[in-house]
């Protein structure tokens, strides 16, 4: 059936890769799944299931306080972790990781830990159109009470930052500007080490959603000269409901806690209480141990993947579907970032986004469509929302003749 070219990448062998992810094998309606949904979660391989499970059957207990070997056993795993999450973003320490849920607590931290107390009145927080809602609202219910101002960064018509009208939005008033790395609803790949440099250069902090990058490649926050970096594991091969929040240790170390309880506090008294060390202050509560053991795995079987090879895998698996799917009568791309992480969203001419959608699982094929959590640039671009394919490094040539098939399929269905 394929009409597309078959190159294999070189130093990279998608058959090899495809068979560490069991879901991969699954049928959907009656056909094998073909999963362009990875933008919204990516699946996970063998070795970070068998991870979580042998943890559960063989090392469960609680961490740090216990006195007994499966404690400890505990906490050298989450601990372990923590140092691999540490040596992926290239952080200088480990003491600079928190744990949490995902990039949305992780942003809300920075928001209500360092925005409650260092903005005020008058200051503003620039945030991108591309931004997901996570970096958004976070912001805008800070700037609220504080009396703030969360201020959108244009984007071009190609869906990129508009760097010049940027440049014109920063002045002594800007006291951080938030951006993602990669735009979720467009794929675009920002110049975030560009956009932090200007930022700094004006004396504002930076905070990089890293969702959406993580996923293909390694991440070196020292080198984005960022101040705060964050991801959520479900992204990168692992579990839901872990993640981490990067921040410089000086920053981190003058912010007040964001959550109380156990665990990230040193004394508790009525007469007042202490708190815990870094990265344990920002930590309340029994953590997602599991969740850590199985983003450690993830780290670990990633390292084994030659990830810039991958990367071009799927930048070859974009180009094909870009120059089949735009032979498509009446199929429009909205976006059409120069840089751009696997990531296409597109419209149909007379189907709604969420029928194509519904056209493409009869055939076994995951897409996202609505708006993406990106409602502000649906908007900008008068879209009640887009259909989206995202790819993944286990994503083939297969996928993309079915995907283009598909939407041929459902386009005839519309008539
Ligand atoms: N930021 C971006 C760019 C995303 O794509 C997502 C999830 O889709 C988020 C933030 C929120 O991530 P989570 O729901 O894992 O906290």
């Amino acid at each position: 059936m394929s009409t597309l070219k078959v190159v294999a990448e070189p130093g990279f062998d998608v058959a090899k890769v495809r068979a560490d992810f069991p879901i991969l094998r699954e049928v959907i309606n009656g056909q094998p799944l073909v999963y362009l949904d990875n933008a919204a979660t990516t699946q996970k391989p063998e070795a970070v299931i068998e991870a979580i499970a042998n943890y559960y059957r063989h090392d469960n207990a609680n961490v740090h306080r216990g006195v007994h070997t499966l404690s400890d056993r505990a906490t050298r795993h989450f601990e372990d972790a923590r140092e691999k999450v540490a040596g992926f973003l290239n952080s200088p320490s480990s003491r600079q990781i928190i744990w949490t849920r995902g990039t949305t607590e992780a942003i809300n931290l920075v928001a209500y830990s360092w925005g409650m107390n260092n903005l005020k009145a008058g200051d503003r927080v620039l945030v991108s159109w591309l931004e997901h809602h996570s970096d958004i609202v976070p912001w805008q219910l800070v700037a609220e009470r504080v009396g703030a101002e969360v201020v959108p960064i244009p984007v071009t018509a190609d869906a990129e930052i508009d760097l010049d009208a940027f440049e014109a939005l920063l002045d002594e008033r800007v006291k951080l500007v938030a951006v993602n790395h990669v735009s979720n609803a467009m794929g675009t790949i920002n110049p975030v080490a560009e956009i932090c440099a200007r930022a700094k250069a004006m004396g504002a902090l930076t905070l990089v959603d890293g969702a959406q990058a993580v996923g293909h490649w390694d991440v070196d926050v020292q080198s984005l000269g960022c101040d705060f970096y964050c991801f959520s594991g479900h992204k990168l091969f692992a579990p839901t409901g872990i993640g981490a929040l990067w921040g410089r240790e000086e920053l981190l170390e003058s912010m007040p806690p964001f959550l109380g309880g156990g665990e990230m506090i040193e004394t508790v008294s009525f007469a007042g209480t202490t708190f815990n060390t870094l990265p344990f202050k920002f930590e309340a509560g029994t953590p997602n141990i599991a969740g850590a053991v199985g983003l450690a795995a993830a780290i670990d079987y990633l390292s084994n993947i030659d990830r810039v090879a991958a990367a071009a895998h799927e930048d070859a698996l974009l180009t094909a579907t870009l120059e089949a799917a735009l032979e498509i009568p009446g199929l429009r791309r909205i976006g059409a970032p120069k840089h751009s992480a696997g990531i296409f969203s597109f419209i149909l001419d007379g189907c709604h986004p969420s029928d194509v959608g519904m056209l493409l699982d009869e055939q076994g094929i995951a897409v996202r469509t609505g708006h993406h959590c990106t409602q502000p640039l649906m908007a900008h671009f008068e879209l009640p929302g887009t259909v989206r394919a995202s790819f993944s490094m286990y994503n083939n040539r297969d996928d993309v003749d079915r995907l283009i098939a598909g939407l041929k399929k459902a386009q005839s269905l519309f008539g």
